[in-house]
């Protein structure tokens, strides 16, 4: 068992005697990186857990428990990832905003699987080369939130749903509970499991595409335009099968998994070392959050020294010379593929700013993963039902703007990452299924931000897919 007093959750626990956002904190002497390292600098959107031995039991415990994903998928994800680097690949990520415990089923993951491979069919028939999927899926969990408390009728000013892993999104439990940490780990790891026994028993078998079939879309073209691509797939794999190439790699797919590392005590808990290496074993890939990418914050220091290959979020207000400094920092080494710069500036932004950080990366040499998440810019309230939204046009929008500039700057977009789910949900308006404002409020279930349904998820697909075919 671990001892609580030599743990590194015991030393994350000690950040609760000081007070957080101290920030004059004196820097430890050790000027090198550990998993700890992030505690001498100051944590934007930390949580302040009022229970210090609960908290360290429960980082005590993660500790002792086995990691989530192995290092060597982490180093097979770093060479797929240094190939969409290089135009050879390109990134389908996907998945909730924020994924709650009660997601972990069979018919929601299955759901979500579906979607993202079945995009990735899409895909795969427009842009010829492989796909490599990753979903925002076993620990999408801890959000960053611009505002940290809200009112809500009956309760009044109370604290903002944080994410599943530090409080719940009913008003009466708003308190963070460091036993959270714990089932987090437990959901991931079910959820994981699930996928991986999925993937590896037939789920993915595209020997048998129409399985995924699309009986929740009900317009009619997008299924149309779906089973067709799904025939010349098919005709292509009989061909395969004439000429006798029977590969394994026909029946099971690639799929990792990535959240964003917000939550530094719990990511630390999970981050081993091998080989003098020191993997996040929490998931393959994770990202820094726009709210949380301060040069000398506590974010920017964790994950410099992690070998998984990370993404960063860049937002309109990122400086091209941060931008070049912040990778300075997390890729020293020059590695290909080793940051994925996650554009999400809102589609009327897009065009005043990723022109200059493009040229700028080319000029420091700092060869990145450019990927389009072209949700996170195009929030909106709509104006009759006030839900929070997002308009597909708006998302076409900027992902076009995206494809069209990365070809103008001589090279291509390397991948795209969407909020979405399996579900058909009524979140964003329009799309082919032409949904409006007023039916938002048939199925709007997202606890966080507004997920593109099936349908839509599919309509973005074709989008890229056309592109790239044209
Ligand atoms: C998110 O991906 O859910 C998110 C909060 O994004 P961003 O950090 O880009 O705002
Ligand atoms: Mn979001």
């Amino acid at each position: 068992p671990v001892k609580p007093e030599a743990s590194l959750g015991a030393q994350a626990a000690a950040k609760v005697r000081t007070g957080s956002n101290d920030f004059s904190r004196k820097p430890r002497p050790n000027l090198g990186w550990d998993p700890s390292s992030w505690q001498s600098k100051p944590v934007t959107q930390d949580v302040l857990y009022g229970n210090e031995k609960a908290l360290e039991a429960a980082l005590a415990k993660l500790e002792s428990l086995p990691p989530l994903v192995h290092a060597n998928e982490i180093e097979k994800l770093r060479t797929q990832l240094a190939e969409a680097s290089r135009g050879e690949r390109f990134v389908l990520q996907g998945g909730d905003c924020a994924e709650l415990f009660d997601y972990c089923n069979p018919d929601q993951i299955e759901a979500k699987l579906k979607i993202l491979l079945q995009m990735s069919l899409v895909l795969i028939w427009g842009t010829h080369v492989p796909i490599l999927r990753i979903g925002r899926i076993a620990g999408q969990y801890a959000k960053p939130r611009s505002k940290l408390t809200e009112v809500v009728e009956g309760y009044g000013e109370i604290s903002s749903f944080r994410g599943d892993n530090i409080n719940g999104f009913e008003p009466s439990d708003r308190t963070p509970d460091p036993k959270r940490l714990v089932e987090s780990y437990f959901h991931s790891a079910a959820t994981l499991n699930f996928i991986r026994s999925s993937l590896t028993n037939g789920f993915a078998n595209l020997h048998h595409p129409n399985h995924w079939d699309l009986s929740h879309v009900q317009h009619d073209a997008t299924r149309a335009r779906y089973q067709e691509v799904v025939d010349k797939i098919s005709e292509g794999l009989q061909f395969m099968k004439t000429v006798g190439d029977n590969s394994d790699a026909l029946s099971s797919v690639d799929f990792f998994t990535s959240h964003e590392a917000l939550l530094l005590e719990y990511e630390q808990t999970l981050t081993r070392q091998y080989n003098e290496k020191w993997y996040n074993t929490s998931a393959h890939f994770v990202w820094i959050g726009d709210r949380t990418r301060q040069l000398d914050g506590a974010h920017v220091e964790f994950f410099r020294g992690l070998r998984n290959p990370i993404g960063i979020k860049v937002g309109p207000s990122m400086e091209v010379s941060e931008l070049v400094q912040l990778l300075d920092i997390v890729d020293p080494d020059f590695e290909d593929g080793r940051v994925t710069l996650i554009t999400r500036y809102g589609a009327d932004k897009i065009e005043s700013k990723l022109p200059a950080q493009i040229e700028a990366v080319r000029k420091s040499k700092h060869r990145v993963v450019w990927v389009s998440d072209p949700c996170h810019g195009n929030t909106k309230v709509s104006p009759i039902t006030k839900l929070k939204t997002r308009y597909v046009d708006d998302i076409m929008t900027e992902l076009k703007h995206a494809l069209r500039i990365h070809k103008l700057h001589g090279q291509e977009l390397n991948g795209v990452h969407l909020e979405l789910t399996g579900d058909p949900v009524t979140e964003c308006i329009g799309g082919s299924q032409n949904l409006e404002d007023e039916e938002l409020t048939v199925r709007y279930d997202t606890v966080c931000d507004p997920r593109l349904s099936l349908s839509q998820s599919l309509d973005v697909a074709f989008l890229v897919a056309d592109y790239a075919a044209s």
